[in-house]
């Protein structure tokens, strides 16, 4: 499965856990998604997304991460330039 016609969020300069972080400090900001709907006999438990808090894929691979970060009007503002 590609992914490559999802958002690329690679031009921030941070990684994707300060990223979850970032957001996180953002609070109500930021939309945060729901709990998978995927049934758990089709997800992988070994693979956890921080951002749906859930299982069944990397924070990396998280596309609703990707939209919210490219999509989301107030996130595209924020200075990802931690000191
Ligand atoms: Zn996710």
């Amino acid at each position: 499965m590609s992914v490559s016609t999802w958002p690329d969020i690679s031009h921030l300069s941070i990684s994707t856990p300060e990223l979850v972080n970032v957001l996180r400090q953002m609070g109500q900001q930021v939309k945060w998604p729901q709990k998978m709907k995927a049934p758990d006999s089709f997800r992988n438990p070994g693979l956890w997304c921080d951002f749906h808090r859930d299982h069944g894929h990397k924070t990396e691979d998280c596309i609703a991460l990707r939209i919210e970060v490219n999509v989301g009007t107030e996130i595209r503002t924020v200075d990802f330039r931690l000191n």
